[in-house]
């Protein structure tokens, strides 16, 4: 399939140009490559999908961050990769009380009607939810997310209105979710959500 597309990017280049550390002189290279080459496109995503997650894992407080995100995607621990993670972890846990807002979230629309498409999105990334809440009644609501055994693992207070929103603040892993309106005790509003 390749025809004068020169050589793949090599990883540690990828990785530098996506941590943005890549010489002014390389980048139109690689980005001349990429827009041809679809190996490279999917590694990008790959990559990117990594950087992510490791920032998210990196951003949760109080856990183990460089055991977390060394398992995300069973990615293989290289010396390129280790400074990658070097890098992220001097850029974030310094200033991270102030940068809330960096977080790398992904987002879905939820509809409940019969015969509307579930929400699929990727895993390992925050979550913006905005809950379709047409005909719901006014007033405040608590979201909980539980998975396909019923176990709770989110819960928190849906911002008021049409969409209902609520943003959970660190990824979940893959597989399929039911996201509950309630109001009180009630259950108002049940969506599928899909992560990948
Ligand atoms: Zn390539």
């Amino acid at each position: 399939m390749h025809t004068n597309i020169g050589p793949h990017v090599a990883d540690d280049v990828l990785e530098m140009y996506l941590m943005k550390s890549l010489p002014e002189d390389d980048i139109a290279s690689v980005e001349e490559h990429l827009l041809i080459c679809s190996d490279c496109q999917d590694q990008v995503e790959e990559t990117e999908t990594f950087i992510r997650a490791a920032k998210i894992a990196l951003l949760d407080r109080g856990r183990k961050p460089a055991a977390r995100a060394l398992y995300v995607r069973g990615w293989i621990v290289v010396p390129v990769f280790a400074a990658v993670l070097l890098a992220i972890t001097a850029g974030l846990l310094i200033p991270r009380q102030h940068s809330p807002a960096a977080l790398p979230l992904a987002e879905a629309h939820l509809f409940a009607m019969r015969g509307a498409p579930v929400a699929h999105l990727r895993s390992g990334l925050g979550l913006i939810l905005n809950l379709d809440a047409t005909e719901l009644p006014a007033g405040e609501y608590t979201v909980r997310v539980v998975d396909s055994g019923g176990r709770e693992v989110w819960t928190g207070a849906g911002v008021s209105g049409n969409p209902l929103r609520v943003t959970i603040g660190r990824p979940l892993p893959a597989g399929q979710y039911w996201v509950r309106a309630l109001q009180g005790a009630d259950l108002k509003r049940e969506y599928g959500l899909k992560l990948e």
